[in-house]
């Protein structure tokens, strides 16, 4: 049996129509002609819980095998919590039950599954922000325009003749070819942010267009109609106030609810490459610095003709981004793919790791050469120190011993002797424990990684990188990208 889940809080309802009917409609679009289908639904009921009628009800279908594919519009209707998500996916997955979504895809690939909990938490940190909050005593008093005179926003203008809230044709304006280019063309905020600064168009405040203010701009519900008010207590440092205190008043729509929502998840969907890229497979990271200016290099995602890349930028590229009028000229270094690179530095590593102990031991002195010049003269010292300490306790025993100086006489002298001894010999131990050789290094990580270089998972890969990298040195020439890698010592 497919099961149809469909949900609706009361509120949504009241906020912009999300209809069950609407909802059921692009469910039923899925399911193939004569199947056998029950829709579960649940209005208005909030996706904050689990304690839902419809939703417990299809639970029990599914624990009792009577379903095989549940469809549901997205995942917020399923839930707006992450972990709640991640429960009844669980759950389902484990019974054997397909999960479809109709307004996302690749739901069954580990992609698919990440995109879904960073969606998850996205939905969850957006939710107050989508959510029509209606006190009834602050509404009215809202609708009567005392509390809109305060609402200063961009593409907006308070006309204090009818106390009502107008759009102001200029910025509309803007805000309508920002939503063109995210709902239309699909452009990143990004890109968009670049452009109007290119358009010569002024920011709001008079500031910079940032990635940030065209993200706020596309996520902000008042331009299709639903603007808070009596969300920030302004005698309190602009707090943000419970969420149960703010307003919803209805403001002219500056675009469409599709338009809106087309946007909306367009920022969603670069916003997952932001906040997914602290976890991207790079092997490198952090490890990479430009060839040309010698500062470390980021990371950064592209996405040509619909494929995602990894890349290497030097973040001097863009330094008037960054800084003020006195900015340095630009560093020349180009964008580099990662996925070659990284390739090039695991395939050293690994022929290193393959080379045998002999090789390790002619590249390990290499490695050390200088570096160990000096560790090795602070160990002499110290051994120097430790063999006069000595020399000199054996001496006083030695006076003792002949009754030249009484017991009693030497025995401050001889606890202060031990104790340098002991101060001496603890430095020692570190500094010999500090630098173990090259060689040892790579033993202990052939040892670690037994002969199964190939098959490492990334993390482990990434951990050998780690072990035996300083760092990677990246240039372009005329024959691509350069790699120097500087091994630790
Ligand atoms: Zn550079």
């Amino acid at each position: 049996m497919i099961a149809i889940y469909a949900r609706v809080s009361t509120e949504e309802q009241a906020a912009h129509g999300a209809s069950l009917a609407a909802q059921i409609a692009a469910c039923r679009e899925r399911v193939p002609e004569g199947a056998e289908v029950e829709e579960f639904v649940d209005a208005g009921v909030s996706g904050m819980t689990l304690d839902r009628p419809a939703l417990q009800a299809l639970r029990r279908r599914v624990a009792e095998g009577a379903v095989h594919r549940i469809i549901i519009l997205d995942p917020d209707r399923l839930s707006r919590r992450l972990a709640h998500q991640l429960l009844l996916t669980e759950e389902w997955e484990r019974a054997g039950v397909t999960l479809e979504f109709v307004n996302f895809e690749w739901q069954d690939t580990p992609e698919g599954r990440l995109f879904y909990s960073l969606r998850g938490a996205v939905a969850e940190f957006e939710r107050e922000k989508i959510r029509e909050r209606t006190r009834r005593g602050w509404l009215a008093k809202a609708r009567q325009g005392q509390l809109v005179a305060g609402m200063q926003r961009y593409g907006y203008a308070y006309d204090p003749q009818t106390k009502a809230v107008r759009e102001d044709p200029e910025t509309a304006d803007v805000v309508r070819r920002i939503f063109r280019w995210a709902a239309e063309e699909r452009w990143s905020t990004g890109r968009i942010a670049r452009q109007l600064a290119r358009d010569g168009v002024p920011a709001p405040r008079g500031g910079h267009w940032w990635r940030d203010t065209v993200s706020k701009i596309l996520r902000n519900p008042a331009y299709m109609g639903v603007a808070y008010v009596h969300r920030y207590d302004a005698a309190h440092h602009n707090r943000e106030r419970p969420q149960d205190e703010w307003i919803a008043v209805p403001v002219p729509a500056i675009v469409d609810e599709d338009t809106w929502l087309r946007a909306r998840e367009v920022v969603y969907h670069y916003r997952k490459f932001w906040k997914g890229r602290q976890s991207l497979p790079l092997l490198l990271r952090r490890l990479v610095v430009c060839g040309r200016c010698g500062r470390p290099m980021s990371t950064n995602v592209r996405i040509e003709k619909g494929a995602t890349y990894l890349y290497y930028f030097c973040p001097h590229r863009y330094p008037r981004r960054f800084g003020g009028s006195e900015a340095p000229p630009p560093c020349t270094m180009p964008w580099v793919r990662a996925e070659p690179v990284d390739q090039e530095v695991w395939a050293t590593v690994t022929r290193w790791l393959r080379a045998g102990p002999e090789e390790w031991a002619a590249i390990g002195e290499a490695v050390l050469a200088d570096r160990d010049d000096d560790m090795a003269s602070h160990v002499e010292a110290l051994e120097r120190d430790l063999r006069r300490v000595e020399r000199a306790r054996q001496r006083l025993i030695g006076m003792v011993a002949r009754d030249v100086i009484g017991e009693d006489e030497a025995e401050p002298e001889l606890r202060r002797l031990r104790a340098e001894a002991a101060e001496i010999e603890a430095r020692l131990a570190a500094a010999r424990r500090r630098r173990p050789s090259f060689a040892d290094r790579l033993q202990a990580v052939l040892a670690r990684v037994d002969e199964a270089i190939d098959a490492l998972p990334f993390d482990e890969r990434q951990v050998v990188v780690r072990e035996l990298i300083e760092r990677v040195t990246l240039d372009v020439d005329d024959e691509g990208p350069r790699v120097t890698i500087t091994f630790r010592a």
